[in-house]
């Protein structure tokens, strides 16, 4: 508390040509220090090869492998985790001020290099400048947060008092944590994990997804740039089954903080509460999973607001977010209106490459094209395609383009109602009346984000008591968390509700000791 005021780190204005003119020639000397480069591991602070690499290739062209990272050995592994553990003796006993003031300065240090952040992201996974910018100003936004929050921790809490003994409640660190990432935010996520990790007084395994390497390599060196201590975060990149489930397994770990699908994060809550031999603890947890995130639009809400929001949430990074809408809920009578402003706005999308800022870009892979295709060809089965429903022709380039799509009248049981596609596929459902439509957007497995769009106070206090989410939006759309202020996590299996960027974040990586003290 003493970095007051906070305020977010500022968007770029793209549409001011001269700002345009800087992000396109942070693209040229991305392009021209990193583009053909191998980067290494980083293990006791020392960087490391490996005699295997894999390709990191661009998604907006997938002929262009763009760097390469080595595929750590068991080996490399097991040294990474010693690392861990004899880094750990004595960052556990650091100060809290000189943690939050690593963290300030790396928050400097990234303020100058944002432009050149979104390229390396835009080359990774696909985003466009608007999207990769979003993600790194919560990157800074996340540095001024947990210096915050470090030392607030530190302060330890009140307890009810007692005559004749001194007693006290203080947090402390519990051991090596491993942060296992996705590559849909491959900067804000594990830098969230990790920072609170490192915050608590914790040491890391930084595992990135094999997507996006480098986006998490230029962080962990910019934090040793500001001055953290070279061997409290171990950098591994490679094959998962090196460092899948022998890294989740190894007795040594003290906790995993995942954020990626339902199904790993499942295998890793598993696999995690066997006590290995030699284990001297119970391991913890955090698995932030997936989302089905609904939309819900009263008769009486804002049409025009609404369909802007859907759109952004629902086709922004080609749906590709936890917290994108993939589902909307729309009272009967402003079903069809609604819908048709929707397929309207969502219909001038223009497909292209991230690399050129356009609105949608490429999905991942062309694996997941595929999958994503298999959905859509089912939905025309089930449900009535009311936009797009085809690959997009992306010219020349070999992607994974597909045409922003939109389904309506789908059934609450079908699969484009239920599953995660995590593409540019939007459903629409017509419901009753408002306390239909929330129940059916309560008709999931997950609960990570929702939006309800309506103006009668009554309703939203419905809204607000009813609807299963972790991330509820009123009246705007349903991504876009900002760190510190939308503490992000959701409920059921969305995940454990971490809440990152809450104020009760830094308590998942602590331990409470109570000590009561006669004189
Ligand atoms: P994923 O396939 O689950 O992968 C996530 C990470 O787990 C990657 O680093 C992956 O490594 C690693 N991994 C794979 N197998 C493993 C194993 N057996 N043990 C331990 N780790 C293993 O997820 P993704 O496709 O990268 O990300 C998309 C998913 O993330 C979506 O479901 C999305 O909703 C979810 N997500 C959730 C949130 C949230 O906050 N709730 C935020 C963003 C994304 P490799 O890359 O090397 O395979």
């Amino acid at each position: 508390e003493g970095f007051l005021p906070f305020e977010h780190e500022p968007y770029f204005s793209f549409g001011d040509a001269a700002v345009a003119q800087q992000q396109q020639e942070a693209y040229r000397q991305v392009r021209g220090q990193y583009v053909g480069q191998r980067f290494s591991l980083i293990i006791g602070g020392e960087r490391v090869e490996s005699d295997k690499t894999f390709e990191v290739r661009n998604p907006a062209d997938t002929r262009e492998v763009v760097w390469r990272f080595p595929k750590a050995t068991p080996a490399q592994l097991e040294q990474a985790i010693g690392a861990a553990r004899a880094a750990f003796e004595e960052w556990r006993f650091s100060d809290p001020f000189q943690r939050a003031s690593i963290f300030k300065r790396a928050a400097d240090l990234m303020r100058a290099r944002r432009m050149e952040f979104n390229a390396v992201m835009g080359l990774e996974n696909g985003k466009n400048w608007f999207e990769a910018d979003g993600e790194i100003a919560e990157c800074v936004d996340h540095f001024e947060v947990f210096a915050r929050e470090t030392l607030r921790w530190a302060q330890g809490k009140p307890v009810y008092p007692m005559p004749d003994e001194h007693v006290t409640t203080v947090y402390e660190p519990i051991g090596v944590v491993a942060v296992i990432s996705p590559w849909n935010f491959p900067a804000a996520i594990p830098l969230g994990m990790a920072l609170g990790a490192i915050a608590a007084g914790n040491t890391v395994v930084w595992k990135p997804a094999s997507e996006t390497p480098l986006s998490s390599y230029l962080l962990v060196e910019l934090l040793f740039e500001a001055g953290l201590p070279r061997n409290v975060i171990q950098f591994l990149t490679g094959t998962d089954d090196v460092l899948g489930d022998p890294l989740v397994d190894h007795k040594d770990i003290r906790m995993i903080a995942f954020t990626g699908s339902k199904e790993i994060g499942c295998r890793i809550m598993e696999r995690a509460a066997k006590v290995q031999p030699g284990q001297r603890w119970l391991k913890r947890v955090m698995a932030e999973m997936g989302g089905k995130d609904p939309t819900v639009v009263c008769a009486d809400g804002d049409l025009d607001a609404a369909a802007s929001g859907i759109v952004q949430a629902a086709f922004g990074y080609a749906g590709q977010k936890c917290s994108a809408c993939s589902r909307v809920i729309a009272e009967q009578s402003v079903y069809d209106e609604l819908l048709a402003k929707v397929v309207k706005l969502a219909g001038e999308l223009k497909v292209g490459s991230p690399e050129d800022n356009a609105a949608l870009g490429p999905v991942i892979h062309a694996g997941s094209a595929e999958r994503i295709m298999k959905y859509v060809e089912a939905g025309k089965q089930s449900a009535r395609l009311v936009l797009g429903g085809e690959r997009a022709d992306s010219g020349e380039a070999q992607g994974g383009y597909v045409q922003p799509t939109i389904f309506a009248d789908v059934d609450p049981r079908d699969p484009l109602f239920q599953e995660e596609i995590f593409g540019p596929v939007l459903a629409f459902t017509p419901a009753r009346d408002w306390q239909h439509a929330i129940e059916l957007a309560n008709d999931s497995e997950y609960g990570l984000t929702a939006a309800f769009y309506s103006r009668d106070p009554r309703k939203v206090e419905e809204a607000r008591r009813k609807i299963h989410v972790g991330n509820l939006y009123i009246n705007r759309k349903c991504t876009g968390a900002l760190s510190g202020t939308h503490a992000f996590g959701g409920y059921g299996m969305s995940g454990t509700n971490a809440k990152v960027g809450g104020p009760d974040y830094l308590f998942w990586f602590l331990q409470t000791k109570t000590i009561a003290q006669k004189y």
